[in-house]
């Protein structure tokens, strides 16, 4: 028995880091995933590593940050899984660029693929499972930066902080049809994405932190997903579960 049998479920960016850690972590419990990436290579990967062993997933490209190609993956999800269940919104990029130097244009294209996603997808998903008259449970990916800030990443910090909010409010919202709508704030977690904007002095005192002295992996992070996406967390609406911030 896992804890998602039966559970069809959407994972934005699970074509990498904590994405595919989650798409293969909820397959492992039993859920048919549709891993959705805007590069359809790595989210092919991910679905046939979920196939290699045992499970069910479909691989579907989509940039989250175009409403209607969001709204295609809603509908092409729905038709190949049945039906939808679980949301698990971990697509984002995190470019650092210091605040005097930053285009429009690239604070833009971070609110628009790591926030406005979050709205094109919850929507888009809510409406689904209202018509089906089902209910289901939503997990957004924000960050501790959302919360403490970023240097050279003040589009980053942001879109994190409005994913906490915009969690709150729909997670009100959504209760009312029977949606769970929560959102977690991993810490650190050795992925591309932390590689990418992490020096390696950083790197050391992470994987050194007095707490647990190791770097946190993807699947380290699963768990609380998958407490969100369950119904031991069913009293939860619009709540962020903070791992440790450093
Ligand atoms: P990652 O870079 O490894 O993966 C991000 C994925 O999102 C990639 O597969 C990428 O192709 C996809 N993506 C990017 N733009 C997209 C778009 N427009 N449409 C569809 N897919 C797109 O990053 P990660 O570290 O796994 O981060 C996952 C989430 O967790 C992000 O929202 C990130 O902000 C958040 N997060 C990560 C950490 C961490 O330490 N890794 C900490 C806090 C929060």
């Amino acid at each position: 028995m896992g804890l998602l049998d039966g559970k069809k479920g959407i994972v934005t960016g699970g074509g990498s880091g904590l994405g595919r850690a989650n798409s293969l972590g909820l397959a492992a419990e039993g859920a048919e995933i549709a891993v959705a990436d805007l590069r359809l290579e790595t989210a092919q990967k991910t679905a046939s590593d979920i196939v290699a062993a045992g499970g069910k997933a479909v691989a579907i490209q989509v940039d989250v940050s175009k409403g209607d190609e969001v709204q295609t993956l809603v509908d092409k999800a729905a038709e190949s899984l049945g039906r939808i269940d679980l949301l698990v919104n971990c697509a984002g990029i995190l470019p650092k660029t210091p605040l005097i130097d930053m285009s429009e244009e690239e604070w833009r294209r971070v609110m628009d693929i790591n926030m406005t996603s979050m709205f094109f997808t919850c929507r888009a998903v809510a409406r689904q499972i209202i018509a089906q008259g089902s209910g289901g449970k939503m997990v957004n990916f924000a960050s501790g930066r959302g919360v403490s800030g970023m240097e050279n990443a003040s589009h980053y910090s942001a879109s994190k902080g409005a994913i906490i909010a915009f969690t709150a409010a729909i997670g009100m919202e959504l209760g009312h049809h029977g949606i769970n709508v929560n959102a977690v704030c991993p810490g650190a977690a050795d992925t591309p994405m932390m590689r990418s904007a992490t020096d390696d002095a950083s790197v050391e005192f992470l994987s050194n932190a007095p707490y647990n002295r190791r770097l946190v992996k993807p699947e380290d992070i699963v768990g609380s997903v998958l407490f969100l996406l369950t119904d031991l967390s069913k009293e939860y609406y619009g709540q962020t579960l903070f791992m440790k911030a450093t």
